[in-house]
């Protein structure tokens, strides 16, 4: 229950022991189309540039930024965590100049403070900001900040890493243009690929570039050349073959049970945490409206040793929760119900292990009523 990865699903674990076939093998090539439709259904878009990429979430950022950046370009980045940080780091290495737009740790980006940085940097074509900001449990509204960012002539840059399958998101009914996620969160596959779809602005961006991308591995004008539609596939690089299987298995169990009560399960359990630590006397740190029901951050109390408690539910409970990053480090348990890990039995499981370990430090904890309020929606 930390904030990735999370528990994968035993399908997955499954399908990724079946036999390695050739990237190229026909069988793998439809296996392939499968899973662009795939993520066509689950991103909500009918973007023909929807494929993924052979590394980690970070690596789905890092394309975005390499393809869509040319030096000297100015580039708008919101932070308000750790991961709007890393989206101006890859920006200013693909040569961008980056006017930051900083949030505080804990709450949504501020639509009116970013239309401020637009409007003082006119010349900026390129902005890029966190869905579900997992280093602190908040989500902001990327439909405004796209709308936004369009009226200022903006190509948008989008981080779904922990949204995608935990809350809604709509790519094509909120415009969103370039758009990363990752396996391992609420998708409940292993790490290690990251699925990117690229919208009309984003695919008119790439092909007026002036320069050629800076990296071969991920120019997406040669990545196409593999994951691109038609018979006429050729290699590019081997295709990490087996986490595919992997990937394709889990987006068909989330399509089974649909991406509406995919995302009512992650609030319902969600509100269901809410209840419990609110009952113990402990508060979620995010304001209501702003919260990410997959991943919760919960105040440390005052006097209690954060790092101990964490190890108490690894060593006694065989649980993982986060620690804080940044300026929340050593203020707040990060609690993930992500994917297949977001369901009740953990849900009670945190509970009561939580209660326990409080209880044992002489921690104030307001018990009994716990798992009763969780319970009682
Ligand atoms: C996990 C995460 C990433 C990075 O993904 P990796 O697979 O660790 O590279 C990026 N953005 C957000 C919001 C994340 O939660």
């Amino acid at each position: 229950m930390g904030p990735g990865p999370s528990d994968v699903y035993p399908r997955v674990l499954e399908a990724l022991s079946r036999p390695t076939v050739g990237h190229l093998d026909p069988s793998f090539i439809r296996m392939m189309d499968e899973v662009k439709s795939l993520l066509q259904t689950v991103f909500r878009t009918k973007n023909e540039l929807t494929m993924v990429v052979s590394g980690p979430g970070s690596a789905g950022m890092e394309t975005c930024f390499a393809n869509l950046v040319e030096k000297g370009d100015t580039v708008v980045i919101c932070q308000n965590g750790a991961f709007g940080g890393r989206m101006k780091e890859m920006a200013e290495r693909c040569g961008g100049k980056v006017i930051l737009v900083e949030d505080s740790w804990g709450r949504a980006i501020d639509p009116a403070k970013f239309e401020d940085a637009l409007k003082r940097n006119p010349e900026a074509r390129l902005a890029g900001f966190v869905h579900a900001e997992t280093s602190t449990g908040v989500l902001s509204d990327v439909k405004t900040l796209a709308e936004i960012a369009h009226r200022h002539d903006c190509v948008t840059v989008v981080d779904a890493v922990t949204s995608l399958g935990g809350v809604p998101l709509e790519v094509d009914a909120w415009e969103l243009d370039a758009v990363y996620s990752g396996t391992q969160k609420c998708l409940s596959c292993v790490p290690g690929l990251s699925p990117v779809t690229f919208g009309p602005r984003a695919v008119e961006k790439l092909k007026k570039r002036s320069a050629k991308v800076q990296s071969w591995f991920m120019d997406l004008n040669l990545v196409m050349a593999y994951w691109g539609s038609g018979a006429k596939r050729a290699y590019h690089h081997t295709a990490p073959i087996n986490a595919l299987y992997g990937l394709h298995e889990a987006l068909v169990i989330l399509l089974e049970e649909g991406l509406d009560a995919s995302w009512a399960r992650h609030r319902a359990h969600h509100e269901e945490v809410r209840a419990g630590v609110e009952a113990m006397g402990l508060e979620l740190i995010v304001p209501p409206p702003e919260r990410l029901p997959q991943l919760n951050a919960i105040s440390v109390p005052k006097g209690v040793d954060e790092s101990a408690v964490r190890t108490a539910l690894l060593d006694g409970y065989n649980l993982e929760i986060g620690a804080g990053l940044g300026s929340l480090a050593g203020k707040i348990w990060r609690v993930g119900l992500m994917g297949c890990g977001c369901n009740r039995k953990n849900v009670v499981l945190f509970l009561s292990a939580l209660n326990s370990v409080l209880k044992s430090m002489n921690a104030p904890s307001r018990s009994g009523e716990t798992l009763q309020s969780a319970r009682v929606r």
